[in-house]
């Protein structure tokens, strides 16, 4: 639906004003649809966004769905989690650190924890995240999407480098794991994959002292 007619919708029904990840003041209609604005600015997308705040939800979103996007962050420059007639699934309440390794220097993260997040976790037990990309708030998902890099790109690579393991699920197959060792096909797709091969649920990461 174009934009004037939605918001003529919008005149004439009970709407509410709520804030997107960007922070951008948009216009919900029916708590689902939302506008949706690039980074940049130069992209609008008219977007229906889900929020699921379980696991049971967010494979029912995903399954119900015609055409979705996982979406983290949207801190990408372009409107890289959504899109028109598409419904982007947003990560935003799956956020916790879910195992952490103090000796090996390993963590298993959900894939809506952000770069700041695990940055303040693992520094205070004097292990970093080696790939940091420019933005706190930047989820964990959105940088293996992107396979995003950092400052330190000429020593550390980028993130996809320091993944061990990887929990992705997709309607047709469930929520499947896969490392360099096992479904490495789906592993090597899934970082810098844009998000088109699965939402990605879990990650395992290895830490630089
Ligand atoms: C101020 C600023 C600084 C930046 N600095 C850097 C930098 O230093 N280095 C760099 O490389 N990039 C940088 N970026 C770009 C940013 O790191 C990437 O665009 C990143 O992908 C954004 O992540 P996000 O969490 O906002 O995800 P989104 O923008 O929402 O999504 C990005 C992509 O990841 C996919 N995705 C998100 N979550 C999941 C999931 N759970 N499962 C599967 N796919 C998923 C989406 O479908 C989409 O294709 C910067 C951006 C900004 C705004």
């Amino acid at each position: 639906m174009p934009i004037r007619a939605l918001a003529r919708q919008a005149l004439h029904s009970s709407i509410t004003f709520n804030r997107t990840q960007t922070g951008t003041v948009v216009c919900m209609i029916g708590h689902h649809i939302v506008r949706i604005p690039s980074f940049d600015g130069t992209e609008i997308v008219l977007a229906n966004l889900r929020r699921p705040d379980r696991y049971s939800r967010l494979f029912q979103d995903i399954s119900e769905a015609p055409r979705c996007i996982p979406r983290g962050g949207g801190l990408s420059y372009c409107a890289a989690s959504t899109g028109q007639g598409i419904v982007s699934i947003s990560s935003q309440c799956f956020n916790r650190i879910l195992a952490f390794d103090k000796e090996k220097g390993s963590v298993t993260v959900e894939c809506g924890v952000t770069v700041g997040q695990l940055f303040e976790w693992v520094v205070k037990h004097a292990w970093i995240p080696p790939v940091l990309p420019g933005h706190p708030s930047i989820t964990v998902g959105g940088s293996i999407g992107f396979n995003v890099h950092g400052k330190s790109q000429f020593h550390s690579g980028n993130f996809g480098d320091w993944i061990e393991m990887l929990w992705v699920y997709h309607p047709d197959h469930g929520e499947q794991e896969c490392s360099k060792q096992s479904n490495a096909e789906l592993f090597y797709l899934t970082i810098g994959g844009f998000g088109l091969t699965g939402f990605i649920t879990k990650v395992q990461l290895r830490l630089k002292k």
